[in-house]
């Protein structure tokens, strides 16, 4: 393969040019992450300005081409590490200044004393802690866990990173034993790698950036946004794992008792707070492992993993009593509302959960047939059948 340096230069600017622009783009999608998108941008554009120079470098004053490249390259580095930091919502751009200032003062001096082999080899330094730095913040980002293209974006700056570890460490050896032709084909080799970064990084950023949305709004369309509880969609997603399971499992179905003139008598504003509280007190006496939701309107589902019918039902009763007794003493509220509740237990050999939730809500028709404020249980299907 014929590969011409200035070539790949080239080549090298234009893709960083379309990262910029595509990544400016993209930002407008994401309006929560404009601060990392934009800083990358700027990083894509300080790489280009950076080859620019490089290309140009015979152009300007002693060692002033060499130093002005390695501090352009440096800062579009610090940028992109930066933008990682920034993910979480931290940034500390004095930490990202602080390097740089140092890489200029100690470039310009070495570079003119040492000339071009400090280039060669001590530019690599700076390249390759930055990239682990990078590396190693995306891996212990808290707003990228579980992202599926996340080690994809850790994966190119760690390559990266030993790349440049690669030129750091062998390089020197290499030139002394081969001369100014190791050199020529290294500095091929490392704007073909830059070729292929420039379009690994910005590929993988975006791809994190977009699945981060995608994941938002996969979460938002199984939550409900009054109460903050799963909605219908997620109880049937996640009930639905749990059914196989071969624990004990219990269904509680929840209608409010007469809610219909609660609104009527307290105003619909009033209604919504009711129903705030009932989901703050179900989520506090279920505990964490209870898959919680609001089914729609004044109706709620419960599945409690790791329980038969006997251990539920006072767990039940307790939760009447206490959204009873918290609904008449909630501040600017003070109402009395009070739930039923049908309580179903899955049966092994019956491992439905609309079935389950049938049943559960017979039980619960029962409740309200009884008085309301009460909960009643589903007779077995054996005991049923007998
Ligand atoms: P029962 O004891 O038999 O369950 O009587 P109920 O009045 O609770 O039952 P009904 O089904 O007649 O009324 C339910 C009411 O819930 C009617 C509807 O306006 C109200 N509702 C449904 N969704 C909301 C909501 O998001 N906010 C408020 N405030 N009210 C709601
Ligand atoms: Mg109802
Ligand atoms: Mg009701």
């Amino acid at each position: 393969m014929r590969m011409d340096v200035p070539t790949l230069y080239g080549l090298t600017v234009g893709t960083l040019c379309l990262a910029v622009a595509m990544t400016l783009w993209e930002r407008k999608a994401h309006p929560g992450r404009a601060g990392p998108l934009g800083i990358w941008a700027s990083a894509y554009a300080a790489f280009a300005l950076g080859c620019m120079v490089m290309m140009n470098r015979s152009s300007l004053p002693g060692v002033l081409g060499m130093a002005l490249t390695n501090v352009i390259m440096v800062t579009g580095y610090l940028l992109v590490l930066h933008g990682a930091i920034r993910l979480d919502g931290r940034g500390r751009p004095l930490l990202l200044t602080l390097p740089l200032v140092a890489i200029s003062v100690v470039w310009t001096e070495f570079g003119a004393r040492y000339g071009d082999a400090f280039w060669q080899f001590g530019g690599s330094l700076p390249i390759l802690l930055v990239s682990f730095a990078t590396a190693i913040v995306l891996a212990r980002s808290r707003a990228l866990k579980g992202l599926r293209s996340r080690p994809l974006a850790i994966a190119v700056h760690l390559v990266h990173g030993l790349f440049y570890l690669g030129r750091f460490a062998v390089m020197p050896f290499l030139a002394e034993a081969f001369g100014p032709e190791a050199l020529a084909l290294s500095a091929k080799i490392t704007m073909f790698e830059a070729v292929l970064y420039s379009v690994a990084m910005p590929a993988a950023f975006l791809a994190l950036v977009r699945e981060e949305a995608q994941d938002r709004l996969l979460a938002a369309s199984q939550t409900d946004y009054l109460t903050g509880l799963g909605n219908r969609h997620a109880f049937f997603e996640r009930g639905a794992a749990l059914m196989r399971d071969k624990n004990a499992l219990t269904l509680l179905a929840f209608d409010l008792d007469h809610f219909k003139s609660i609104n009527d008598r307290h105003g619909h504003a009033a209604g919504d707070e009711v129903l705030k509280l009932f989901a703050d007190v179900a989520r506090a006496g279920l505990g964490s492992n209870a898959i919680l939701a609001r089914l729609g309107g004044e109706e709620f589902a419960a599945l409690l993993p790791g329980m038969g019918a006997n251990e539920a039902r006072p767990l039940a009763e307790a939760l009447c009593r206490s959204f009873a007794m918290e609904a008449a003493k909630a501040e600017g509220l003070a109402i009395r509302a009070t739930v039923s509740v049908g309580l179903a237990e899955r049966e092994p050999e019956r491992p439905d959960l609309q079935r389950l939730l049938s049943a559960a809500d017979q039980a619960l028709y029962r409740a309200k047939s009884l008085g309301r404020d009460r909960v009643e249980a589903a007779a077995p299907a054996i005991a049923r059948a007998a």
